[in-house]
């Protein structure tokens, strides 16, 4: 296995609004067993559909995962990057290529947590312990990018 995978970007209508964000090239790897794909949100049982959720950095420089409706999930994301982490090290992952902005998987800029989808430097949770962990994390438009530079 070489890769870990955004599951939604693999085809999995695993969203907070049940879509996906399928990129062909992606869902292939995770097809020919060259990638194993997680969804950390569900991971750490949240449901689909869900709130829409954002991160949001208090002024103590602390972290927090809040819905538009102002419920606190960070539990539930910070359980659902460790479990995702026990995945890529059991599959003794590298690399990792993850949804863009997303709470979670998102990785150099996130959405700002003021839910009007103005994006800020950050990473998602998931995105933020893995690269802690040692993993190299590209997003999907990264991927794109190397694709097409090998191609
Ligand atoms: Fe799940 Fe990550 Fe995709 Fe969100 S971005 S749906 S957490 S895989």
């Amino acid at each position: 296995m070489k890769y870990l995978v955004s599951a939604c970007l693999a085809g999995e209508r695993c969203r907070y609004d049940g879509n996906s964000n399928t990129i062909n090239a992606l869902q292939e790897l995770v097809e020919n067993g060259d990638a194993v794909s997680v969804c950390p949100e569900i991971l750490g049982g949240l449901t689909i559909p869900r709130p829409r959720c954002e991160l949001r950095i208090n002024e103590n420089g602390s972290t927090k995962i809040i819905s538009e409706n102002g419920t606190d999930f960070t539990e539930e994301f910070i359980t659902g990057a460790t479990l995702s982490l026990e995945i890529a090290k059991k599959n003794k992952i590298t690399i990792a290529i993850l949804k863009s902005k997303s709470p979670s998987c998102g990785c150099g800029m996130i959405y700002d947590g003021t839910f009007c989808g103005n994006l800020t430097t950050g990473n998602g949770i998931t995105a933020d312990l893995f690269i802690k962990s040692g993993i190299t994390v590209f997003t999907e438009k990264e991927f794109d990018d190397s694709d097409k530079n090998n191609s």
